[in-house]
């Protein structure tokens, strides 16, 4: 399979980043932050932001599947888990790509257990056309058709991640 198109170019990326990262330097200015990057697909939008972030932060991964069609009990098997605990933290989840929502919906109720401060979510990419509003996304890098994109973090087979733009096979 090759790469059809550029969907979202490099220079667009790195201009959203900066944006976000700024919008998040504002809100947690003087205050501490956990970000957490679910892997693998956010290791690349989670480098990217850290560079740009001037506040007191703490970085963490997490790696998690989700067992489909138990959406209402939000059950989800942890692969890996955080190495903090967060407690009382402000925690920030970074996520590469928002579809039908289940695994951020599923995540956000099992850190929320863990009592922590605060918890706001970054997802750089939202399929617009398909997503159930099931969580609030406070920032989101941009919305997307809902063909399948591979590029910036996200893998078709294992392949594909290390492209600095978000493109779409075919
Ligand atoms: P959700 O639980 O929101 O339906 O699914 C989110 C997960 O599905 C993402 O973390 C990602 O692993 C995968 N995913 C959804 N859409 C795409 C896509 O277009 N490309 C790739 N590579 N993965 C996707």
């Amino acid at each position: 399979m090759k790469i059809s198109k550029t969907l979202i170019s490099q220079e667009e990326i790195e201009n959203k980043i900066s944006e976000i990262a700024n919008q998040i330097n504002h809100k947690y200015k003087g205050q501490e932050l956990v970000v957490i990057g679910i892997l693998k697909g956010a290791f690349i939008v989670v480098s990217d932001l850290a560079k740009q972030l001037e506040l007191d932060v703490t970085f963490d991964f997490m790696s998690i599947k989700s067992y489909y069609g138990s959406e209402s009990t939000g059950q989800v098997k942890i692969v890996k888990d955080l190495e903090y605990d967060i407690t009382d933290k402000n925690v920030l989840i970074v996520e590469d790509i928002y579809d039908t929502g289940l695994t951020l919906n599923n995540l956000k109720k099992l850190l929320q257990s863990r009592n922590p401060k605060s918890i706001e979510i970054f997802c750089m990419f939202v399929k617009k056309e398909v997503a159930k509003d099931l969580i609030e996304i406070n920032y989101s890098g941009f919305e997307i058709g809902p063909e399948f994109v591979v590029g910036y973090g996200l893998d078709y087979n294992g392949k594909h991640r290390e492209l600095p733009y978000l493109g779409v096979l075919s």
